[in-house]
């Protein structure tokens, strides 16, 4: 247990920097980490938890490879969709591999081969194992790295209706996970990215380092990630008018445009010009909101979007970067987001350095292709469920469920006959939960400026014996009790190191041993031990005969308490 006094400089979040200073994990590249004993005994933990209430859901364990072939990719697109997170290779006979992300398609392909009949439905799968993606962004030590352990579980059903029933059975099964791993999560409703599908949730673990937004409604209980929240919005009404250019010198952001004008945001127009696919696109808010690219992608049903660079803006508009506007913009699909639809008297951008237009309207100046609900939830919005306020707030993404239906199946011909010898589509639905980040997001909700205070159920240790003195009669005592507490089932560590004790205090703090038993010379020579909990602080005296079922009972209410 390599404990250190300093964190690394890359280290942003609290869970990152304790995983390190208590000697969990250690880095080899960026989004690459070697976990130590400790963090490996932790990880087990929250494997254990993970596995057992799967097979208690009738989920079966297998272990699938890593290494996937490409011609699995293609058949059901992703080779191409996947983009540049996919880690692609070639064998010594030049045929392409990647390293699986994820596995829809090597599980469907093995479901697709032994599946035959409906008496083999309903089938629930999972593995707990090793994910690479080429993250643009690793950060955060475990939460987002480029190489991680995720569980993938994965549901096969005869119909809708099965595979809704299954998907209802994984959400009771995170719940009680995370609860198990003593989380504080919810479970909101979510985009379903690139794996596609019609209905997901996300669990997510509140936290104000979390990278997702949340929009919550405290008044009917509706959560939602941003990216899937809806939007609507109404702005007043404005004064009409003709198209009119006005020379804005040095007018580029809409606060500045907005100054120059003494007008409020929400009169200007936000061009924002994308290249969706190979092709420019200009999306179109109102200037006091922020646009949502996982609406716009959707919006455009495109595959990849990326805000378009300075040289290709430069192009489009002939103008310096600040002057877009969709008057006199060829060749680009506008997007608007519904508000805009026939609004007058907004102020755009004039595609020429320094000027923009009053008095533009949508639907007679210029004409949107596509309106869609475009902007990002923000604090104060309408809850789309009952009207009240929506709050926002932060979250880390612990698990994720998906209702697949048949994208994988259909692309990989899995199929099954029923009783009357009709052949059908299987049904999926997927389930994915990363180890290291439910770790991680633990940390982020149990320390204090000491170190980690993990909850019991996954702590490295339930109980860390520390003798202030480490002579033969102290390290006797401590002895007898580490192989009792052994025998009762407890997890224990004895800290035998001859160091100064507050040396061994400080690191069992910082390592976050749910209890300290401490055996010093005066409690020797009364025959007691102290007992002292890392989350209340609390110490208690108790008699080394009694110490073991003292121990005992604590750790077990406090395994039980979230069972
Ligand atoms: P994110 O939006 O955070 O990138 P995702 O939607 O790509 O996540 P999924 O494909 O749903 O993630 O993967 C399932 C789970 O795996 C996530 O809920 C998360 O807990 C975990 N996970 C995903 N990417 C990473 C990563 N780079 N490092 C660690 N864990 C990850
Ligand atoms: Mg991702």
């Amino acid at each position: 247990m390599p404990t250190l006094k300093e964190a690394p400089a890359e280290a942003e979040v609290v869970s990152h920097k304790l995983m390190v200073r208590s000697g969990m994990i250690r880095r080899l590249a960026a989004g690459v980490y070697s976990l130590l004993p400790l963090g490996v005994r932790v990880q087990r933990k929250v494997e254990q938890i993970l596995r057992e209430e799967l097979n208690r859901a009738g989920a079966q364990e297998v272990f699938l490879p890593t290494l996937n072939p490409a011609e699995l990719w293609q058949k059901t697109g992703r080779w191409e969709v996947y983009g540049k997170e996919l880690i692609r290779l070639k064998d010594r006979h030049g045929r392409d591999f990647c390293l699986g992300p994820t596995h829809e398609e090597v599980i469907t392909d093995l479901v697709a081969r032994e599946v035959r009949s409906y008496r083999d439905l309903p089938l629930n799968l999972y593995q707990i194992q090793t994910k690479f993606r080429d993250e643009i962004r690793p950060r955060f030590g475990v939460m987002r790295g480029r190489e991680f352990t995720m569980k993938d579980g994965y549901s096969f059903d005869r119909d809708e209706a099965g595979a809704e029933n299954s998907y209802e059975e994984m959400v009771q099964a995170y719940t009680r996970i995370f609860q198990r791993c003593g989380l504080k999560f919810s479970a909101v409703e979510a985009d379903s990215g690139a794996i596609g599908g019609s209905f997901s949730h996300e669990f997510m673990v509140m936290a104000d380092t979390g990278e997702e937004a949340i929009s919550v409604c405290d008044s009917c209980g509706y959560a939602a990630n941003v990216e899937k929240s809806p939007v609507t919005l109404k702005l007043p009404e404005n004064e009409g008018g003709e198209l009119e250019k006005v020379h804005t010198p040095g007018a580029h952001s809409i606060e500045e445009v907005s100054e120059f004008f003494s007008l409020p945001p929400y009169r200007m127009l936000k061009t924002l010009l994308y290249v969706a696919d190979g092709e420019p696109v200009a999306a179109m808010i109102p200037g006091h909101r922020e646009l949502n690219e996982i609406k716009l992608k959707n919006a455009l049903d495109a595959v990849d979007i990326e805000l378009a660079d300075a040289e290709t803006v430069e192009k489009l508009t002939n103008s310096e970067v600040g002057f877009a506007g969709p008057v006199g913009l060829s060749d680009v699909r506008l997007v608007a987001d519904y508000a805009i639809e026939n609004i007058e008297g907004l102020i755009i951008g004039a595609n020429q350095t320094n000027y923009h237009y009053t008095g533009a309207r949508e639907g007679r100046d210029f004409t949107a292709g596509v309106f869609a609900d475009l902007t990002v939830a923000q604090e104060g919005d309408t809850c789309p469920n009952c009207e009240a306020m929506l709050s926002i707030r932060r979250g880390i993404e612990v698990g994720h469920v998906f209702k697949l239906g048949c994208k994988y199946s259909d692309a990989l011909d899995a199929t099954y006959q029923d009783e009357n010898g009709e052949t059908h589509t299987i049904v999926m639905g997927c389930y994915g939960i990363g180890v290291g980040r439910t770790v991680a997001a633990a940390i982020e909700q149990n320390h204090d400026e000491d170190g980690i205070i993990w909850p019991t159920p996954i702590a490295p240790y339930h109980v860390d014996i520390i003798p202030v003195r480490v002579d033969d009669e102290t390290m006797k005592v401590c002895n007898h009790i580490y192989d009792s507490l052994e025998a009762a089932g407890l997890d224990v560590a004895l800290d035998d190191r001859d160091e100064r004790p507050g040396v061994k205090f400080k690191d069992a703090d910082l390592i976050g041993f749910p209890y300290k038993a401490v055996i010093g010379p005066r409690g020797l020579k009364e025959g007691k031990i102290e007992i002292k909990s890392r989350r209340t602080g609390e110490t208690q005296l108790v008699a080394i005969s009694e110490s073991v079922s003292f121990l005992e009972n604590l750790v077990s209410e406090e395994m039980k308490s979230v069972r």
